[in-house]
């Protein structure tokens, strides 16, 4: 294991920000913690980093124990290496000198390793220049190139896409995960952007109020969360109310549904409420005459998509995302069925 989180508790005075987080990376994974604004995310990198101390709980990186509640292993000695939003690159350096600023060992050695991780980050040819002659991408390589060179045991990386427009992002997403990888780093990746998190990650964190929800995969985020607070947060959808009318089907105001495997748990006894995660997808067109009747209310294209934000006739708001090629009108009155392939329900409270 190269990065252990087990139960880290953090307090700032008397207030918790942390409640008993865990979390591990296997070496040469790239891990993700995703959650809303405050939920804790920069305040776990930190003490990763060794910038903040744990009030409990331990910490490992490249099975060393880095943080306990009597111990804290400084920064400087952790082998973990950081990339930020704003690059902060010398202005006054070369590329070559910027990447080989925190490399100790000959200058043959640090010359080689220089060259190596600048071709690995494509920037080889642009080793002499100065930051300000970089576009905003060629400096965030250059700022990874920098990250990685002394081979750090663990990269965190603290939103580093945020200040990146959408275009650029996608390729450099790409190539920053194709230079994670081909480094063999073993990486951790703090956003607010689920779509960053799902290209970058192997393995992603939903993070509230200082705990860890559910630490998957992106699918099993999207198709198989383990609580409302996930699935609410990842992706769109709505949690609608049904009853478990048999162990693996739920009655619904859209008609029943049929999971592929029994729901029923001590938790949710047959016949209990629930609340039935609906995705956009789980929602196809019908025929008139069958399905349910729903009314157009909202629509946003996507391209070769449309997501609709529908009303049943008892109200209920829906969504659905068709190809775009039914261009329903707002206000169109449609027939609409569940067709659910990962059925999700948690109790209803209340
Ligand atoms: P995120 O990165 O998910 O936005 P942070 O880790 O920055 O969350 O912050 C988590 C919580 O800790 C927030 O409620 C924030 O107000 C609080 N916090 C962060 N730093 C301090 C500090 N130095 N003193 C007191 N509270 C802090």
């Amino acid at each position: 294991m190269q990065l252990q989180l087990a139960s880290v508790s953090h307090y700032h005075g008397r207030t918790p920000i942390l409640n008993g987080l865990s979390l591990q990376l296997e070496e040469g994974e790239t891990g993700a913690l995703i959650g809303p604004s405050g939920a804790g995310k920069t305040t776990v990198l930190n003490c990763i980093a060794g910038l903040e101390e744990v009030s409990g709980g331990e910490i490992h990186i490249g099975g060393t124990l880095a943080s306990a509640q009597d111990f804290h292993l400084p920064a400087e000695r952790r082998g973990v290496g950081m990339m930020f939003q704003d690059s902060a690159l010398f202005p006054h350096l070369s590329v070559a000198d910027n990447v080989a600023f925190g490399l100790r060992g000959t200058a043959a050695a640090t010359r080689g390793r220089v060259e190596e991780i600048l071709a690995s980050c494509a920037m080889a040819d642009y080793a002499a220049a100065r930051p300000h002659e970089l576009s905003g991408g060629q400096q965030q390589r250059v700022a990874l190139a920098r990250a990685l060179a002394p081979r750090p045991r663990l990269l965190l990386l603290d939103e580093p896409f945020a200040g990146t427009d959408a275009a650029l992002k996608a390729s450099l997403l790409q190539e920053v995960g194709d230079i994670i990888k081909r480094e063999k780093s073993t990486a951790l990746l703090v956003t607010h952007d689920q779509a960053e998190a799902f290209a970058l990650a192997d393995r992603c964190g939903v993070i509230d109020a200082g705990s860890i929800c559910q630490w998957d995969t992106a699918y099993n985020l999207y198709h198989c969360p383990n609580c409302a607070f996930v699935a609410s947060f990842i992706g769109d959808g709505v949690l609608i109310d049904g009853r478990l009318a048999a162990a693996d089907e739920v009655a619904t105001e859209l008609g029943p549904v049929k999971a592929a495997a029994p729901l029923t748990t001590p938790l949710l006894a047959k016949g209990s409420s629930v609340k039935m995660l609906l995705r956009p997808d789980d929602i196809v067109l019908t025929e008139e005459g069958q399905g349910i009747a729903a009314r157009v209310l909202e629509k946003s294209f996507r391209g070769a998509e449309i997501l609709y934000k529908l009303a049943t006739g008892a109200g209920t708001h829906i969504y659905a995302v068709l190809p775009s090629r039914h261009d329903l009108a707002v206000g169109a009155a449609i027939a609409v069925a569940p067709q659910v392939d990962h059925v999700v329900v948690f109790p209803s409270i209340g």
